[in-house]
């Protein structure tokens, strides 16, 4: 019998960074010494305090269910924890707590659009937004900003993709894939186009803790009372503490949303591991030196790796402020050939890389910015050095 699968699934195209994670584990395990940029999570070892509270946790037998909105007691620190980094008050009710920043967006989604509504997603973005948007129900709507507008957009263009049907923009900053981080002029034109025409926004501010050069986070509710109402705010412990694995992330935002988010994460995943739960409220309660550390680290990188890449002939690099990827544009060497094969999409560019130069990067296509690689330099200093210098050995041989 056919099998016949629904249409919503058949029409995810599955996540490129998780394919190529999978992609590079398998090369590696042939043997091979693949450098990835293209993973997007720190590199970095879950600091040892956060390690030891969960091996504390499983020996005190917090090992069952919790609420499935999380452990009110993380709720609490979360809500302390926003106030502290952001200045913003939100009650434990106001925040959920959920199986990475990756779920809670999703689960906003849901509980946000009506078939058809239509977002709002500036790009380059995320790949993830855009089918998390049909996952729910809606339909995204591509705002698309150039490097020569820092890859933020301005009133006119948000003005311009409204229509009767537009529900809700989202935002990320600092971003992924091009590390921008968002000026006040653009975080002020989001702010007014949503007031102006009635619509949600979704703030992901899972890269907030890393911003460079004396920059600052804008967090989007800090706006105006305005914009703090009709803002839900996602962040999480992946990028933070080096957590990826652990799949904690949290929403804080009006409390009949996160009500409604609750209501169907109770039915969807119940509540986020309860042993990483306890994991992140050591997280967020003890010593924030490690993030600090952290960022510190990602800073030099972020300026090595583009003093690195200025050394590679035929690529333009996106200056990055915050996050831990670089956008690099490639245009100028498609339609080369590489030992005789012709390269005409960053696709083809990253699969030839990965294949003959063994590092794997991000093509842009999917983050809508084709022409372009997205290079993570979650790497130490030395295997980034090599990296580049493999890129640039690559790239020589293009004819
Ligand atoms: N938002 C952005 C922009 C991301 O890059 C990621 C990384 N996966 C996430 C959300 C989700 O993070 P997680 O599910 O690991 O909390
Ligand atoms: N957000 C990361 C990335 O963009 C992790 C992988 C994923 O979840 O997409 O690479």
């Amino acid at each position: 019998m056919p099998l016949s699968i629904s249409s919503i699934c058949r029409n995810i195209t599955p996540s490129t960074t998780l394919r190529l994670n999978a992609l590079v584990a398998e090369k590696r395990k042939q043997g091979l010494d693949v450098i990835s940029l293209a993973a997007g999570e720190p590199d970095f070892d879950t600091p040892e305090h956060i390690k030891q509270a969960a091996r504390e946790a499983i020996d005190k037998g917090y090992t069952k269910y919790t609420a499935s909105s999380g452990l009110p007691e993380l709720r609490r620190a979360l809500s302390e924890h926003i106030r502290s980094t952001k200045g913003l008050s939100y009650q434990p009710g106001e925040i959920i707590v959920g199986t990475g920043a990756k779920q809670v967006i999703l689960g906003a989604l849901i509980a946000l659009l009506e078939p058809g509504d239509e977002v709002l997603l500036p790009t380059p973005c995320w790949l993830s937004y855009p089918e998390m948007v049909r996952m729910a129900g809606g339909v995204p709507v591509l705002v698309p900003t150039t490097l020569e507008q820092g890859f933020m957009p301005d009133l006119s263009q948000l003005e311009a993709a409204v229509t009767p049907r537009t529900r809700a923009i989202v935002i990320n900053t600092p971003n992924n894939p091009t590390g921008a981080v968002w000026d006040m002029r653009a975080m002020e034109a989001v702010a007014q186009c949503a007031k102006d025409h009635d619509l949600f926004i979704l703030s992901d501010e899972i890269y907030e803790m890393l911003v460079f050069g004396g920059g600052s986070h804008i967090p989007m509710a800090s706006l105006s009372e305005d914009a703090y109402a009709r803002t839900v705010t996602i962040s999480g412990m992946s990028k933070t503490y080096a957590m990826t694995g652990w799949r904690i992330g949290y929403a804080a935002g009006p409390k009949p949303l996160i009500d409604a988010m609750d209501a169907y994460q109770s039915h969807a995943t119940g509540n986020p591991n309860t042993i990483a739960q306890h994991a992140a409220l050591a997280a967020v309660t003890a010593s924030q030196q490690c993030v600090a550390d952290m960022a510190q680290a990602f800073e030099s990188r972020c300026q090595a790796v583009q003093e690195l890449l200025r050394q590679v002939p035929g690529i333009t690099v996106a200056p990055p402020l915050g996050a831990f990827y670089v956008m690099v544009n490639i245009e100028a060497l498609l339609g080369k050939r590489f030992r005789g094969q012709m390269i005409e999409t960053d696709g083809q560019f990253a699969e030839l890389l990965l294949e003959h130069a063994l590092v794997s990067a991000v093509p842009g296509e999917p983050f809508f910015a084709p022409g372009c690689l997205r290079l993570s330099y979650a790497i130490n200093e030395k295997r980034l050095a090599e990296a580049v210098r493999r890129i640039k050995a690559f790239v020589e041989e293009l004819i």
